[in-house]
């Protein structure tokens, strides 16, 4: 893993999109095929997209994720996707441990750390998500909670393997409000920190995405922020034209 991470951008379309939304993938495709960018790119449709999204990109470099996944590789579990399913539709990622995860199906980071290790079993790079709450951080907490979710939700399966950590502060998500400039700098830090504490060097090359009403309007900021490794970009990736801007800002 090299020291210093290649930014990633990536897009969490949530429970959005139907076939005509491929349209956003294509465009994204042919735009970055003109106008190269540093960063790896990638989007996380709905399941049902997963495979389509991928023929779209394909060959553009555009990567394709997944939103969630079971800890199991198959079995009784109706309506869940297994990391092998989303690996067979053609992802290559995979997000984990979103809050709205967290807090709509309470997912503890012990479920998260078992779905991280099913990420890796079936060949996807997982992107997991961690975030105080905003009572959390009035309670000056948001750092010791920060550094416990990266402790707990993240297996030793890790060991020299790709994957990143999106720091997603549960009140920025869908809001219009984000952290200042230092405090997302002081949790990046922390997490950086708990990384190369658990990991050695090889938390250095750790990406550390931000996510939280990341905008065209205020991405190039957030990315210039020390240890600010990427985006992971909720409402402002269903467009691809806003999307692009996200990721010039790199
Ligand atoms: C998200 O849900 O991961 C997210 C960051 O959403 P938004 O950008 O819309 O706040």
């Amino acid at each position: 893993m090299s020291s210093t991470p290649t930014p990633l951008i990536a897009g969490n379309w949530k429970m959005n999109g139907t076939e005509a939304s491929l349209a956003e993938v294509t465009a994204l495709a042919q735009a970055l095929q003109n106008e190269p960018t540093r960063a790896r790119v990638a989007v996380c449709p709905p399941a049902t997209l997963v495979e389509r999204a991928s023929q779209a990109a394909l060959g553009s470099g555009v990567e394709i994720g997944g939103q969630d996944c079971r800890a199991e590789p198959f079995g009784a579990f109706t309506g869940d996707i297994a990391a092998e399913m989303l690996a067979d539709a053609g992802a290559t990622l995979v997000i984990l441990g979103h809050s709205e995860r967290r807090s709509g199906y309470g997912e503890t980071d012990a479920a998260v750390c078992a779905k991280v290790t099913a990420a890796i079993r079936a060949g996807l790079e997982p992107i997991v998500c961690v975030g105080e709450t905003l009572e959390e951080r009035r309670a000056g907490k948001a750092v010791e909670v920060v550094q416990g979710q990266v402790t707990h939700s993240l297996p030793d399966d890790l060991h020299g393997r790709a994957f990143s950590v999106a720091y997603e502060p549960v009140w920025a998500i869908g809001s219009g409000l984000t952290p200042s400039l230092a405090e997302i700098g002081e949790v990046h830090q922390a997490i950086r920190e708990t990384l190369l504490a658990r990991f050695g060097d090889a938390g250095a090359g750790v990406a550390i995405l931000y996510g939280g009403s990341v905008k065209p309007n205020n991405a190039a900021e957030i990315l210039a922020v020390q240890d600010v490794g990427g985006a992971l970009v909720g409402g402002a990736s269903l467009k691809a034209a806003d999307f692009l801007w996200i990721i010039r800002a790199v």
